[in-house]
């Protein structure tokens, strides 16, 4: 800086009077832009910064700041006045904030080749060798020192930003929080103090991180078993973060990972027999439930002890597909959190445990992120580890996994802070660890952990690594192990001696062979846990139940959901399904299909069951129907009437989701399985988005039960229906939902009217059975005329799986049984009362599975004489339910009948774009049904 600028700067009347806001503000407007402030500061402004554009000034803002208050500082600064150094300093403190990372030593093999970062360097800055002994003012660094000579401040940057964690956090927008984690990270300068107690704990836990492999290799030698090894730090890290947590109030961890390290989390952390997992490797299982699954996609559920008391512990089950399990977890986490009333998140804590492809590689990673501060589905934060081991199966260049520096950078499109650490550092790890989970508390946003290891073995034990990363295996062969490297850096503090070190390897080899848990902190689950789920286990799917609810009781329900704020001015049609809902309570008008849906949960949520309801348009509903919300055109002021029905508000939500559907169904399946008493429902705008969300249906909700034990009484709502939209909004593909039906896995169902949709939604409740259940729901029949149903009809009765023919017409007569299953019906009864066809008959199977057999066989129980039948549908040939449920049609059809298919023709796109060749096919299977073409 020129002397006169400088001088006219200090000698500021301004700054004299400390006035340092004023200055920064008008830094800012000059950043904004330089022509805001007079000549004579923007002078000022660009020699401060060697005339070059600012891009890291908050710096330079902290010394502004430092210097109002301190009188040290002011002092400080008169010493400095005419030295551009000064805020030169500044600029490479910011600089080690910023960009230290890039240069830390974070990879235990030393095989990264890390580019020089300028910025770091005090020559890019003209700072000089001659300089190194001058004090400078350090700003805010380390909690603002008052004075610092260079050649200390560079050592203490280095020390703090470069060595063994790689801390980001000034991509942050919270000033807060970066300031928090500065002063942490500042303070504690690369020297995190562990007690020897700490350290010893740290010993024993690699120690059995790295036996538990060891002994797995030599007892089954090539068996797959996804090793830890190289990522041995989890073990004492995760144990770290449940102390912490439960030294923090948190009751429940919920963790999700994928298969590497899984066997070892199991045993030396959840505190499962290792004998049964001998017994799983030997090929022995128990016969508790289905079929089961690989020993590597299994979770466990223990407690686990504290000094501050137990934290029960779930791993959350988890298929291949990588990253599916986090939006699970969350899900999971989030219903335990409203089971506890802790909106905060400090009494569940979600932990997920990522693997570096699959963090930068996988789209869902990115979703959760994303939905990581909404309404719907926040946890108040997750802590996320990253095995970083460097590789993805056999994808190891960084230019084939990822197009960002680090695997971790998709985190901050949220803002989260990301430490990276070297994992061959357990006392950074457990800094970090610890540093992590203050976070999380404290602000209840993600944060990530990016643990730098390795891998020792191929993908798996039967795989050659060397194969395609020779140079990384020649060095990792060389490699000693974490546990040998952290036991003689003990042994050499003095913590342990080398005897004592062996003792653990030998003492952890005999507990195994004794084959009983060897984690000395677990113990048995708490009863309450389990008890959640006995009211539904052990039950067939057509265990009775009563699914009325008095007439009385609905008239008072349809009232209350009709009331709103008297301020409130509704839109006009929104006002007018208000209207008509009110005189559908008083048996005034027949009940729409809107109004029963609301009464569903209306009756339900009066009974105390919780309702949660999400997707992209929940609130309104996609077609205009639901109206669950309404808002105030004056103000735009929402007003949920079912939140009203419990003066808590907590019997029914439901949220406008974020525009995912595999995160947020993944959420929700994860929310079922840990909500048993409340009816949970993922409504997809079109049914067909549910197609991006397939694997969370394949590998969950299908086939969860079958695989884990794991119970779902999860909810979808597919809106289906071929109404000329083309072949993207038509159909929600129910032949994909049928090919996955076997062993009652799952409920199908179309319903056709109100009254059915009240009681399928009913049943969902008070039958003690918790399945999937996946509707086919309607758009145009939202509306349609005959689509009403009375209130007699949802106070009595139930769900009819099969609806017999409606008219009144003549057995004897009849030659000709139409089955068919939604909309569809209604085009045929209009075609068939029109053409006065007698002699058909129309019947509805309003669930496709589990098939009801015998309720179909009753409803054909007139018709013994007849041999044509006939499926209807909307769909192509080769989709809808022709080829999955023919079989099951066959099996209750007299004797000698034939099953003729009336449908569009088979297709390989779901639906015609044209309207005119939609209508044509909508005629003709029509035509065909009824015997007319
Ligand atoms: P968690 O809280 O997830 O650890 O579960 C505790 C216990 O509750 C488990 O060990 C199971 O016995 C039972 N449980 C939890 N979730 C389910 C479920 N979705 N279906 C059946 N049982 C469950």
């Amino acid at each position: 800086m020129h002397e006169s600028h400088m001088t006219a700067w200090i000698d500021s009347s301004h700054l004299a009077g400390a006035n340092a806001t004023y200055i920064e503000d008008l830094y800012e407007s000059y950043l904004r832009n330089p022509s805001s402030v007079s000549d004579e500061w923007q002078r000022c402004f660009s020699d401060m910064n060697g005339g070059e554009a600012e891009t890291v000034h908050s710096a330079v803002q902290d010394y502004f700041r430092r210097v109002a208050m301190d009188g040290h500082a002011r002092q400080s600064m008169v010493e400095v006045k005419t030295d551009i150094r000064q805020i030169r300093v500044l600029q490479l403190i910011n600089a080690y904030r910023s960009y230290g990372h890039q240069v830390a030593k974070l990879d235990p093999l030393g095989l990264w080749q890390r580019d020089e970062v300028l910025e770091l360097s005090p020559a890019f800055y003209e700072l000089s060798e001659g300089d190194l002994d001058t004090r400078f003012n350090v700003g805010s660094y380390q909690g603002g020192l008052p004075m610092m000579s260079l050649r200390d401040l560079l050592s203490s940057l280095q020390k703090t930003y470069c060595a063994t964690i790689g801390a980001e956090y000034m991509h942050m927008n919270s000033i807060e929080e970066k300031r928090w984690i500065q002063a942490r990270l500042e303070a504690a300068e690369g020297h995190p103090n562990l007690d020897a107690q700490e350290r010893r704990q740290v010993l024993c836990d690699l120690t059995a991180a790295e036996g538990l492999e060891r002994y797995l290799g030599a007892k089954f030698p090539g068996a797959k078993r996804f090793s830890l090894e190289g990522g041995d730090m989890l073990v004492p890290m995760v144990k770290a973060l449940f102390r912490e947590a439960s030294r923090a109030g948190t009751e429940e961890a919920v963790m999700g990972m994928a298969h590497r390290g899984r066997l070892n989390m199991l045993i030396n952390v959840l505190g499962k027999r290792p004998q049964e997992l001998f017994d799983e490797f030997a090929g022995k299982h128990g016969e508790s439930w289905g079929t089961g699954d690989v020993k590597y996609h299994m979770g466990f559920s223990s407690d686990f002890a504290t000094n501050s008391g137990h934290i029960h512990l779930a791993l959350a089950f988890n298929p291949s597909h990588l990253e599916i399990v986090n939006p699970v977890v969350m899900g999971s986490v989030r219903a335990r959190l409203d089971r506890l009333k802790d909106p905060s998140g400090i009494k569940v804590l979600p932990i997920t445990i990522h693997g570096d492809s699959a963090m930068a590689g996988q789209g869902v990673v990115a979703e959760t992120f994303n939905l990581s501060q909404t309404r719907a589905f926040s946890v108040g934060g997750t802590v996320r580890i990253v095995i970083n081991n460097q590789i993805g199966f056999t994808t190891s260049n960084p230019q084939d996994t990822r197009s960002t520096l680090y695997c971790t950078d998709v985190a901050k499109m949220v803002g989260a802070p990301i430490f990276h650490v070297n994992g061959d550092d357990p006392d950074a790890v457990l800094f970090v660890t610890k540093l992590a989970l203050e976070y999380r508390n404290t602000f209840h946003r993600d944060v990530v952990i990016d643990l730098v290891c390795y891998r020792r073995n191929g993908h798996n034990e039967a795989d050659e690594p060397s194969a395609t990363q020779p140079l990384m295996y020649q060095k990792i062969k060389q490699h000693p192990t974490t546990r040998q490297l952290y036991g003689e850096r003990l042994a050499y503090c003095g913590v342990v001696t080398d005897a004592e070190v062996e003792q653990l390897v030998n003492d952890y080899r005999n507990a195994l062979d004794k084959g009983d848990c060897v984690v000395p902190e677990w113990r048995p689950m708490g009863q309450q846990y389990q008890q959640n789920w006995t009211p539904y286990l052990g039950h067939d799917w057509d265990i009775g139940y009563d699914s009325r609810c008095s007439r009385q009781q609905l008239q008072a329900l349809g009232e209350a959901i009709c009331r709103y704020p008297q301020e409130f001015e509704l839109q006009r049609q929104v006002q007018k399904v208000y209207d008509d809902r009110l005189l559908m309570s008083r048996g005034e008008k027949l009940v729409d299909w809107g109004f029963a849906e609301n009464l569903a949960y209306a009756s339900l949520v009066s009974a105390g069951y919780r309702v949660r309801l999400t997707g992209q348009d929940s609130g309104r509903g996609t077609f205009f129907h639901r109206h669950a919300v309404v808002f105030n055109q004056k103000d735009g002021q929402r007003h949920v009437p079912l939140e009203a029905l419990l003066p808590n508000g907590q019997g029914f939500e439901v949220y406008d989701s974020a525009l995912s559907e595999e995160a947020v169904l993944a959420f929700e399946y994860g929310y079922a399985t840990a909500a048993p008493s409340g009816l949970t429902i993922w409504e997809a705008q079109f049914g067909d988005f549910a197609n991006g969300a397939q694997v969370v249906i394949d590998q969950f909700v299908s086939s969860g039960e079958q695989k884990w034990g794991r119970l779902c009484g999860l909810t979808l709502l597919l809106p289906h229906g071929y109404e000329g939209q083309g072949p993207e909004h038509s159909s929600a593909r129910p032949e994909r939902y049928l090919q996955l039906c076997a062993q009652h896995n799952m409920q199908i169902c179309v319903p056709t009217t109100p009254a059915q949709v009240f009681h399928m939604l009913r049943r969902q409740m008070v039958r003690p059975l918790r399945r999937p259940l996946i509707v086919f729901t309607p758009k145009s029949l939202l509306r349609h005329p005959l689509a009403v149903s009375s209130l007699d009809e949802l106070a009595d009765g139930h769900f009819m799986n099969v609806i017999p023919e409606q008219d009144t017409h003549d057995p004897a007569a009849v030659t000709r049984v139409v089955l068919c299953a939604g909309k569809v019906y209604y085009d045929l009864l209009d075609a068939r009362r029109k053409g006065d066809l007698k002699q058909v008959v129309i019947v509805r199977i309003e669930q496709l599975y589990p098939f009801p057999h015998a309720e179909l066989a009753e409803v054909l129980a007139p018709y013994p004489h007849v041999r044509e039948f006939v499926w209807c549908q909307e769909e192509p040939q080769n989709q809808g339910a022709w080829y999955c449920s023919q079989h099951h049609f066959r099996e209750v059809m007299p004797e000698g009948a034939r099953l003729f298919y009336a449908g569009r023709p088979a297709s390989a796109s779901p639906a015609v774009g044209y309207i005119s060749l939609h209508l044509k096919q909508q005629k003709a299977l029509v035509e065909d049904a009824l015997g007319q073409s």
